[in-house]
């Protein structure tokens, strides 16, 4: 062995990071391994250069309605793909410098290399070898691009490689109506591209509420073709591609795979060590301590496949690097109300628990259409629906699926109140502004709480201790 530290972890994103610093509280022996490329999923091919092309996607396509507004000109606005393509490495790159700059300041403790397990304690680094008294996995995920597809050829793109374009093609097959499929492709075709997008299952994008489905299905699918439950093959084919689904055939110029995403565990070495696997092939740990039953390991952040999310990965990081501190039993967390946002003009979001968790008799739903919505209606961006669940005994909120205009903040106001335990009535007493999205929130928070059975005072506020008059001298 060449080197002895307390913790080493391996993956230098968000979930290492999260680890690192929290590892650093009590130890200084501690190194961090990345094999690059450095500047975490996040910021380099996920969450900052998607939401920056879907920013500029909706400008674009927002303009469409200028003229019912007086505002003309907007139909001789262009787009230059390239140069939108070059606006997201520029943000990209400013976003990933603050990660390699963190990365590069630890010094000695940054090693640029893989890591394999040789045995539970020790790690192979390059040409050292580590031992570790506990070691954090925070490896991370990549595109899954099936075997049978032809791999090799580059125009199939993944959310890696898309961003690194000169340009796109003019016409694009999306595969996979999840998160990213669905994100990437409204915003390509708000752009300009022909987009079609094939999915495996009747339901997009993470949702479980069939109502929310089909509002979503019927907003999406005025922009692009979706074809559900399609399972796709995919062939080259000369200058194009083909993508076969069932009987449909379809000639291509390029694909975007957005299938899903594995977690980096392949050369780890992990099959050496006995680690019980699960169902799934991967490693069994408890989500609440992260770590790997009966061994001084700990699982974080995507690797994990639990929660795929930067702000879950952040958590685990720092669980783990938490749990590593000493000998004594690992402290075990509760998660956050799990909250999934799919940045899809309008929204598209789930809080709390999914519709397909909800026990048949024991939960009502609150509901309301944002074609009605008054700010909805001044943005022009009156679509939607927002179903809110609670338990029809207490009236406690329990979960919510939508697709509306700003629905990212609906669902951390929602999140908030199932996380505080509260109930549709206790929610309906906080402050309505007007005109706000938020009011359209409140509908359904009054539709819920007329049926369930314990409900608010027709007033939506909070009853005195004693009349203010009695205090007055
Ligand atoms: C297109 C896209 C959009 C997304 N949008 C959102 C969003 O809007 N909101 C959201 O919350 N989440 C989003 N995500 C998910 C989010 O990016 C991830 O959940 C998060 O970045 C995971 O962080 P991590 O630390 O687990 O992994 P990473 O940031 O991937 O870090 C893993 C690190 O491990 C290193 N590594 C891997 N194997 C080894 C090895 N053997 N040895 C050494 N180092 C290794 C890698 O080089 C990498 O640096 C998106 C993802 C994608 C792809």
């Amino acid at each position: 062995v060449d080197k002895k530290v307390k913790v080493a972890i391996i993956g230098a994103g968000t979930a290492g990071l999260s680890a690192y610093k929290e590892v650093t509280k009590f130890t200084k022996e501690v190194v961090l391994i990345d094999q690059g490329p450095l500047g975490s999923t996040c910021a380099r091919v996920g969450c900052m250069p998607s939401k920056t092309l879907i920013h500029i996607a909706n400008q674009f396509h927002n303009a469409q309605s200028f003229s019912k507004n007086g505002i003309s000109g907007a139909d001789q606005l262009q787009v230059d793909i390239s140069k939108v393509l070059k606006r997201v490495r520029k943000l990209r790159d400013e976003f990933t410098a603050d990660v390699i700059k963190k990365n590069h300041s630890l010094g000695d403790s940054f090693i640029c290399q893989s890591a394999e397990f040789l045995e539970p304690q020790v790690l192979q680094v390059g040409q050292q070898k580590i031992r570790a008294d506990k070691i954090i996995i925070a490896t991370g995920s990549s595109s899954i691009v099936p075997k049978d597809w032809p791999t090799q050829n580059p125009k199939i793109l993944s959310s890696e490689t898309i961003f690194e374009q000169k340009t796109l093609s003019n016409q694009i097959a999306v595969i996979g109506g999840g998160i990213i499929g669905l994100e990437l492709g409204q915003a390509l075709s708000r752009l300009g591209i022909s987009i079609s997008l094939y999915h495996a299952h009747p339901f997009i994008g993470g949702v479980t509420d069939p109502l929310v489905n089909k509002v979503a299905l019927r907003l999406l699918e005025k922009e692009f073709p979706i074809h559900l439950n399609k399972r796709v093959s995919v062939e080259s084919s000369g200058h194009c591609l083909t993508v076969r689904a069932a009987s449909k055939i379809e000639k291509t110029d390029q694909i975007f795979a957005a299938i899903g995403r594995q977690p980096n565990l392949k050369g780890l070495g992990l099959e050496k060590l006995g680690i019980p696997m699960g169902d799934s092939g991967l490693p069994k740990f408890d989500p609440a301590s992260m770590r790997i039953k009966k061994f001084p390991i700990y699982i974080a952040g995507d690797a994990n496949k639990e929660r795929p999310l930067l702000h879950e990965a952040a958590d685990e990081g720092r669980i783990a690097g938490l749990n590593t501190s000493d000998e004594g039993q690992d402290a075990c967390f509760q998660r956050r109300v799990p909250i999934r946002i799919l940045f899809s003009q309008p929204n598209l979001f789930g809080v709390g628990k999914n519709f397909n968790e909800m026990s048949e008799k024991d939960f009502q739903i609150g509901e309301v259409d944002f074609s009605k919505q008054g700010r909805a209606k001044i943005m022009d961006q009156n679509k939607g629906i927002l179903r809110i669940y609670a338990s029809k005994k207490t009236g406690k909120l329990l979960g919510a699926e939508g697709i509306t205009p700003g629905g990212e903040h609906l669902a951390h106001i929602l999140a908030l109140a199932i996380q505080k335990k509260m109930t549709a009535s206790q929610l309906l007493q906080m402050p309505f502004y007007h005109p706000v999205l938020e009011e359209g929130m409140r509908t359904a928070l009054r539709d819920l709480n007329k049926k369930v059975d314990k409900k608010s005072n027709a007033f939506e506020l909070a009853m005195c201790e004693s009349s203010a008059i009695e205090n007055l001298s």
